[in-house]
């Protein structure tokens, strides 16, 4: 029983003054772009972010619902390749993490390099999945400093096993969107979910904007710190793709103080690499009870990471 798409929020194109921008020329855009002080991407610094061990801002799992069977069809809109729900159509929810209330999905589309950086770290693509505040209006939700909640999922580029299968299903749509001046495709059903990290309650999350004019600062950001792998092929063909430009990303903008909150499952899995087995999945085991909402033991898990972990676990719980 998911919402339904209602016509009129069907994508962000309304939001953005098609073609009258161009990413080499940001200096120019319109809107906030340029006096905001809550814009989007920025360079997300690990150890500055703030594990939320007291769930004040982040309370609970962030929870998909119907991602995985969902009508959509393609577009190139001269920025970018988009994927927007149709009308009618069913529309998956996200909830939980930091948003309050339900937000349903409206759109998913790509920047090549990506827009945010971790650790000044770029990737190779960045995919954005959009969603508008359950209830509102795109008019409404871009006068709420809430109306917006976009997931951003890097991607990184190797052949090996599993690479490639988070695209398999849009990428044969790519060559029909060479550029804007072809027509949308065939609605198709596509498993959005592919497009997931495997891990998607590691997260960073913070208040910033759309990364297009209007550059309006009501968005919710969740940028999942697991990137997912897609092949050589598959990239070179988004680059081969027509936006305007050799690229399809904002510059950084500045953080002007903004808090960086990160979940406690991104807290535990940055230890990954050297951890054993059996310890590892004790602690996963742990911080999925503290996501759930027990702060009782909070004090005994972070005791035991700090003392196996040492200076690295002290960064990720050194702001609680
Ligand atoms: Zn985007």
């Amino acid at each position: 029983m998911f919402a339904i798409f209602v016509l009129f929020v069907i994508s962000l194109a309304d939001l953005t003054l098609q073609a009258e921008w161009t990413y080499n020329q940001e200096y120019q855009w319109p809107g906030v772009c340029n006096v905001g002080k809550q814009q989007s991407p920025i360079n997300i610094m690990t150890n500055e972010a703030v594990v939320d061990t007291h769930q004040v801002h982040i309370r609970g799992p962030l929870v998909f619902r119907g991602y995985n069977d969902v009508p959509l069809y393609a577009v190139n809109n001269g920025h970018t390749l988009k994927w927007s729900g149709v009308a009618d159509g069913p529309a998956p929810i996200l909830q939980g993490g930091p948003l309050r209330g339900n937000y349903t999905f409206l759109q998913f589309h790509f920047h090549w390099l990506s827009e945010h950086a971790i650790d000044g770290m770029k990737y190779p693509l960045e995919v954005h999945m959009v969603h508008i505040k359950t209830g509102l209006t795109l008019d409404e939700a871009l006068l709420r400093s809430d109306g917006l909640a976009v997931v951003g999922v890097m991607f990184m580029v190797r052949n090996g096993y599993d690479s490639g299968r988070a695209l398999e299903e849009i990428i044969p749509m790519v060559p029909y969107l060479g550029d804007s001046s072809q027509n949308k495709t065939e609605v198709q059903r596509i498993d959005v979910s592919r497009l997931l990290s495997h891990q998607p309650q590691s997260y960073y999350t913070y208040h910033g904007s759309l990364t297009t004019p209007m550059c309006q600062e009501v968005v919710t950001w969740i940028v999942m710190d697991k990137p997912v792998y897609i092949t050589p092929e598959q990239y070179k063909m988004f680059t081969k793709v027509d936006v305007g430009g050799d690229f399809n990303y904002r510059s950084l903008q500045h953080p002007n103080g903004r808090v960086v909150y990160r979940s406690i499952a991104s807290c535990a899995s940055i230890l990954l690499p050297t951890v054993p087995g059996t310890l590892l999945s004790l602690l996963s085991c742990l911080s999925t009870t503290l996501a759930a909402g027990v702060n009782k033991g909070i004090g005994i898990v972070l005791n035991v990471k700090r003392k196996i972990f040492g200076d690295t676990a002290k960064k990720c719980i050194k702001l609680n």
